[in-house]
């Protein structure tokens, strides 16, 4: 579970108790067991795993594990055996690094987010905004994708829905570099705590992503400091989610991964590849197109999804 008290804005340990805020579960993860699991059904684990993409190492070496506990603890009955591989996946996902970057006390918070189109940045960033904006943080969002008009009205709308302020281009095609830095600009006049950048996410070539992403690093270096880079990935798009990781990973410097649309997939494993091959935590995960559709994060919970019968 996420500890709610460290996003509170400036919530104490001890205050834990009142930070309530708006359930957020990872209820929408599809099971990957929904028949009956027995002793003699753990050997189909081995391709579940592979069709959900785990990879194939993983997915041997936890049936293996699967086995050899269930053995030492006597667990045979379904139940028990739901439990033991739920332990096991999540020794498998949990990282202690998987909070977002919100502690150094330096404000604003600069968050940009990267990823292809499609993958779900801009709806990640409107959720995210809602989040923090209930969590009592004050939020500037950055409409640096200014090279579809469309995908400024977008976050518009999720600006209105967060209640956030919003920075957008004042003509199509205006550098993005440009709106980043007024973003972060905006958050220091404004007194706001986190400024939230959103980005174009063409296919270019290596070097044209990597000029631009640098380019804009180096606006909001200027007058503030880059405190998460989210990589946005479409959790459906399976061996393509690994190749956008790489390209984004390679010019880039990543700090956390979004996982998005865990909702409509069985391929939820791609998240432990993609965590594994990259040694990049995953921060955020979207489970839908709603507001409340996305977590922090937690490898209990997404385990449990996964073994939910
Ligand atoms: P962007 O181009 O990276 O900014 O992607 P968008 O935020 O515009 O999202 C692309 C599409 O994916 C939209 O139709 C979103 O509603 C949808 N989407 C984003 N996140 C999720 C998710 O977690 N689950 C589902 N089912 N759809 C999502
Ligand atoms: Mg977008």
């Amino acid at each position: 579970m996420v500890d709610f008290k460290f996003w509170r804005k400036g919530a104490k340990e001890d205050e834990l108790a009142e930070v309530e805020l708006p359930k957020r579960d990872l209820s929408g993860i599809r099971s990957l067991f929904p028949g009956e699991m027995s002793s003699d059904s753990i050997q189909d684990l081995e391709d579940i795993l592979l069709m959900a993409d785990f990879g194939f190492q993983a997915s041997e070496q936890i049936v293996t594990q699967l086995k050899s506990r269930a053995n030492k603890l006597g667990a045979t009955t379904d139940a028990e055996l739901r439990l033991v591989l739920k332990d096991l996946l999540v020794e498998y996902l949990q990282r202690e690094d998987a909070k977002l970057n919100l502690t150094s006390g330096k404000l604003p918070y600069v968050f940009l987010v990267v990823g292809v189109n499609g993958a779900g940045k801009t709806t990640t960033i409107g959720k995210l905004g809602r989040w923090l904006s209930d969590g009592g943080w004050k939020v500037v969002l950055g409409a640096a994708d200014t090279f579809r008009a469309a995908a400024v009205d977008q976050l518009a709308t999720w600006a209105k829905r967060a209640e956030t302020d919003l920075v957008s281009s004042e003509k199509a095609g205006q550098d993005p570099a440009s709106v980043a830095y007024q973003t972060v600009a905006r958050a220091i006049e404004t007194d706001a705590d986190i400024a939230i950048i959103d980005t174009a996410g063409r296919l270019q070539s290596k070097k044209d992503l990597m000029d631009e992403l640098g380019k804009i690093r180096r606006a909001v270096e200027k007058i503030a400091q880059v405190d998460e880079v989210l990589l946005v990935i479409d959790s459906t798009t399976g061996q393509n989610a690994l190749s956008q990781a790489r390209a984004f990973s390679e010019v880039a410097d990543v700090t956390g991964m979004v996982l998005t649309k865990l909702d409509g997939t069985a391929k939820g494993g791609v998240l432990y590849a993609i965590q594994q091959e990259f040694d990049i935590p995953v921060k955020l995960v979207g489970v839908g197109e709603g507001i409340n559709d996305f977590a922090f994060f937690s490898a209990e919970q997404f385990a449990r999804g996964l073994v939910a019968r």
